[in-house]
């Protein structure tokens, strides 16, 4: 008899997204002639950078060819991707050795099956509200515990992420091993400091506890005192992993290719307190679960840290922020409460008379057919918020922004 991994089951439906993509699609079925616009997604709109579509044509050609072709190529990623990984990071002062990067096919992927190497015991905590991935992923590894009354697991911690605190999460009385940090933050779109960085490093340094820094926004940080890497705070190659990915960085969503930093330095315990070397199981983990990225994905990615490559990267990125600053100013100039959108793609705006989330989504849409992402689906403290992005095209933002104005 086949058994399954009962976790699976104790899943909650994926009904966010479904709920959502339901009610838009109920509203366009008797509103034909609407015109709605997205502001609620976290995909990009913009095409790949012409130096990337050109280093991958190139890398097609090759083959193409019997002289130049190749097969499988090694699991950690080619080495003239991950010697470019660290070159960037040594833009930012922080120097790694390429056997520290491990080159993979998404952000999501590692943040979830980063979990394989790590024991069944460990307290997880994760922020609320939060990039759902990281607590499906715990539950669907059994370390989740029960589910209490509440909607929230006996095993994980949650960092409260508050309007009064700028939501940034506080360590908390409670001891955590693992800790999943999002900075810039999917979805508020807040950043932390190195200040505020470095007590969340010093806390790990201090518990043995390890830090899963996903750094999926990185690009869009424009502000001096917030850190493009949690190496940059010493002594954090002793306790964090960084993801990072081209994703919302260079359009490539649906190309997929992402990176994760296992330090060296880094380690964690076996139940006799034997230190062991992550990037020692990180590696043996890759290599026999993963086959590697793609030669030509690889070669798309390399060119994104070329001169062209950054110079596209870069306009494409100030486009998607501009239009996010579009949407916080007009928000601000309504009257919302709005927070992010600097360093960020995301603007994550308060609703006006505790009205709920879905209640915002669906007046919203009805009203000026404008969609914004509900709060509540990124945790319970996301209830009276909503989420919106600059990834939609200038002239659709421009457009959804006009209706805003005359919305009551
Ligand atoms: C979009 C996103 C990712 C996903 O990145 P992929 O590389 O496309 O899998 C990871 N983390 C956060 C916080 C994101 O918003």
């Amino acid at each position: 008899m086949a058994l399954i991994n009962e976790n699976y089951l104790r899943l909650s439906e994926n009904y966010f997204y479904t709920e959502m993509d339901k009610r838009i699609n109920a509203f366009c079925v008797t509103h034909p002639k609407a015109n709605v616009i997205q502001l609620g997604t976290g995909d990009v709109s913009q095409p790949l950078p012409p130096a990337v579509v050109s280093a991958m044509t190139d890398a097609l050609n090759e083959l193409s060819q019997k002289d130049t072709f190749r097969g499988y190529g090694p699991g950690q990623g080619y080495k003239f991707l991950r010697e470019k990984i660290v070159k960037d990071y040594q833009t930012h002062g922080v120097s790694l050795s390429t056997e520290e990067v491990f080159v993979s096919d998404g952000a999501k992927t590692d943040a979830a099956n980063i979990g394989h190497i790590f024991g069944r015991d460990n307290i997880i905590a994760i922020t609320d509200p939060v990039y759902p991935v990281y607590e499906n992923a715990t539950i669907m590894s059994g370390r989740a515990g029960y589910h209490n009354e509440n909607g929230k697991w006996s095993n994980i911690v949650y960092l409260n992420c508050l309007a009064e605190n700028g939501f940034k999460p506080v360590i908390p009385s409670e001891k955590i091993d693992v800790i999943y940090l999002c900075y810039p933050n999917n979805p508020t779109g807040t950043v932390l400091t190195r200040q505020e960085l470095k007590v969340w490093v010093d806390y790990a340094l201090e518990n043995h506890s390890l830090i899963i820094y996903d750094g999926a926004y990185e690009a869009y940080i424009t502000e001096k005192d917030v850190p493009h890497s949690i190496y940059e705070i010493k002594g954090a190659k002793k306790v964090a992993v960084e993801i990072r990915s081209f994703s919302k960085t260079a359009g490539f969503t649906g190309l997929r290719c992402s990176y994760t930093i296992v330090p060296k330095d880094l380690i964690a315990f076996t139940s006799e307190g034997e230190k062991v070397q992550l990037n020692r199981l990180w590696m043996r983990r890759q290599t026999t679960c993963f086959n590697g990225n793609s030669y030509i994905v690889q070669r798309g990615a390399e060119a994104v840290f070329s001169k062209e490559g950054r110079k596209q990267v870069n306009e494409t990125v100030q486009y998607y922020l501009t239009n996010a600053g579009i949407i916080r100013d007009e928000l601000r100039n309504l009257g919302f409460e709005v927070y992010g959108g600097v360093n960020s793609p995301y603007v994550w705006a308060k609703t006006k008379n505790g009205e709920e989330s879905w209640s915002f989504f669906q007046r919203m849409l009805c009203e000026i057919n404008v969609v914004s992402t509900p709060g509540v689906g990124f945790g319970p403290n996301g209830e009276g918020y909503t989420r919106f992005s600059g990834f939609n095209s200038r002239e659709n933002t421009m457009e959804a922004v006009e209706r805003m104005k005359n919305w009551r």
